[in-house]
């Protein structure tokens, strides 16, 4: 998502976009994610302040069970960005635009707050049972009658006594 901040006219307002985010999926391999993107802004002295919150859908896979998750996303970013001149408040969220320069490119800071507020670990529920590791049904739905595998620590207890 591009700004070009000569059409910010007003003080103050807001845009929105749809922008798809390649991510890496919790599950491996890649997630390419739908978003909405909203964008607050401010105008001061020659500086801009955005505002954007991310929300997106993530169609993903419980950890442990498999089954199909949605996940609903919301992250968010801030960013200043100043014209011309450099100043003190050089950092990590401000832009200096140079003076011919008038897009501003968000896409950096939507896919940080993506990442930053996709979980490493999603669950279908939060006491999901997952799947019996000896014969892989799912324990939300079926119960199966595999034992637990016996502790070979246990054998050698027993074999003494
Ligand atoms: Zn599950
Ligand atoms: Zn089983």
């Amino acid at each position: 998502m591009k700004v070009d901040i000569r059409e910010l006219v007003e003080l103050s307002g807001s845009f929105e976009g749809d922008e798809t985010v390649v991510i890496e999926d919790p599950m491996g391999g890649e997630l390419a994610m739908p978003c909405r993107v909203r964008v607050d802004f401010r105008q001061g002295h020659g500086t801009i302040h955005f505002n954007g919150q991310v929300t997106a859908s993530l169609l993903t896979q419980c950890h442990r069970c498999l089954d199909p998750v949605r996940y609903d996303l919301v992250g968010d970013f801030e960013l200043m960005v100043r014209r011309g001149e450099h100043g003190a408040e050089e950092g990590e969220d401000v832009v200096t635009l140079p003076v011919h320069q008038y897009d501003v490119d968000l896409d950096p800071y939507v896919h940080e707050a993506v990442v930053l507020g996709t979980p490493m670990i999603v669950l279908c529920r939060d006491d999901c049972r997952g799947l019996c590791p000896t014969c892989g049904v799912n324990w939300n739905r079926e119960t199966c009658s595999c034992r637990p595998d016996a502790d070979p620590r246990w054998d050698a207890l027993r074999s003494k006594s």
